[in-house]
């Protein structure tokens, strides 16, 4: 096993060093803001960051992803990156599978959900293109809001492929409102997915499909949404401190704040706790750190390029407008921006790398 310095240490007006293990959608963000007070290392289990939900955008158009498939290094120069996977954590080291201990001054867990894709960025790319060449006529997807996604990306760009939708709760989208739910699933219906409500796939013998109620499909391509699995749930503080530890943060959809689980939230996290650390690295009192509030329930669901399902508060909208704030982009050039990056590829740079 080697012990690994993360880069500097405590004391002597050195700069501290802050390990963030999980390059997601928080752990990215605060890494990125944290890198020119303190050695940052970043642990991901893989070599570059993925907005989870523009992955759905790629698997219909592969080239989408060589803006929203960003190695680590690229937002982060000034920062070690480790790709492995975190396996045990003590009060000053975390330990990879690769069998190395880094060492931290302050150690920031923002692990959401596990991703068991490709390690490398070329890797994921080269997936996306095969998945476009299978252009098989049936898709059937299984799952949550994962399923409503990919399902809308289908049914949009390739309408002539029958698409089945099997959901094992009542209603779809159970994560916001009834409304919500029922607007998206007439939206589908629309397009002509068959949506499959209060089911769940049991068993699969060359292409066909028997559902738990014994209904059988018979497709030529079947994706798995039923969602990624979660690390446990962590205890924060107000000041996003995991319960009962001075120097570990715990960010994003890993914790237990009771708030909807939303990649813009995880990044507000990651900017309180950015701005904790930087008051605790220079001295300041613990009294001065920023607090976090629980938010109130926003989300966005898109259907296809040009739609989505909004809810806002306790208002549910569906169609264009809401589908010009998420479906264009994806905010893919938005959180590009955040890391430091410019919205589009530099130019000579597309589906070049
Ligand atoms: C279909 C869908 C659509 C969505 N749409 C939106 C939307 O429009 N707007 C929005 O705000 N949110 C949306 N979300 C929610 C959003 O994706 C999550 O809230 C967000 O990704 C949580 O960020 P995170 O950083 O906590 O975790 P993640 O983004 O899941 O990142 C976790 C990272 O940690 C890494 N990791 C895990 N375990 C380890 C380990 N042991 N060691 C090292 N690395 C590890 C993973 O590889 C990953 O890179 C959507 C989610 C889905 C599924």
């Amino acid at each position: 096993m080697a012990a690994m310095g993360g880069g500097g240490s405590a004391g002597g007006g050195e700069k501290k060093t802050v390990v963030v293990v999980g390059g997601g959608v928080a752990g990215s963000l605060l890494a990125r803001h944290l890198q020119d007070h303190a050695n940052v290392v970043l642990m991901d289990s893989k070599e570059y960051f993925e907005l989870p939900w523009a992955s759905l955008r790629s698997m219909v158009e592969p080239l989408f992803a060589e803006r929203s498939l960003i190695n680590h290094s690229e937002y982060l120069p000034n920062a070690r990156v480790v790709v492995s996977t975190a396996i045990d954590i003590t009060e000053s080291e975390v330990l990879t599978e690769k069998g190395d201990l880094i060492t931290y001054d302050y150690l920031v867990i923002a692990t959401g959900h596990v991703d068991i894709g490709a390690l490398a960025r070329n890797d994921k790319l080269c997936f996306y293109q095969a998945e476009l060449r299978s252009s098989v006529s049936m898709k059937q997807l299984e799952g949550g809001p994962t399923g409503v996604e990919l399902a809308g990306e289908i049914a949009v760009d390739f309408p002539d492929k029958k698409v089945t939708l099997v959901h094992r709760g009542s209603r779809l989208l159970e994560f916001i409102g009834p409304k919500a739910g029922k607007k998206a699933m007439d939206w589908l219906i629309s397009k002509k997915v068959e949506v499959i409500l209060g089911q769940f796939i049991n068993n699969e013998l060359d292409g066909v499909y028997e559902t738990s109620s014994g209904e059988t499909i018979k497709t030529d391509c079947y994706y798995d949404c039923t969602g990624k699995p979660m690390g446990s749930s962590l205890m924060v503080d107000a000041n996003l401190r995991v319960k009962g530890h001075k120097n570990i943060f715990g960010i994003g959809d890993i914790t237990d704040i009771p708030e909807i689980k939303q990649g813009y939230l995880a990044q507000r996290h990651a900017m309180v706790a950015a701005k904790n650390l930087k008051l605790l690295m220079t001295g300041g009192e613990e009294s001065g750190m920023a607090t976090y509030r629980a938010a109130w329930p926003l989300a966005f669901v898109s259907l296809g390029r040009n739609d989505a399902v909004a809810q806002i508060l306790f208002i549910t909208m569906i169609g264009y407008i809401p589908g010009m704030i998420k479906s264009r982009d994806l905010f893919v050039g938005k959180t590009r921006k955040q890391l430091g990056l410019t919205s589009d590829l530099p130019l000579g740079l597309e589906g070049d790398r």
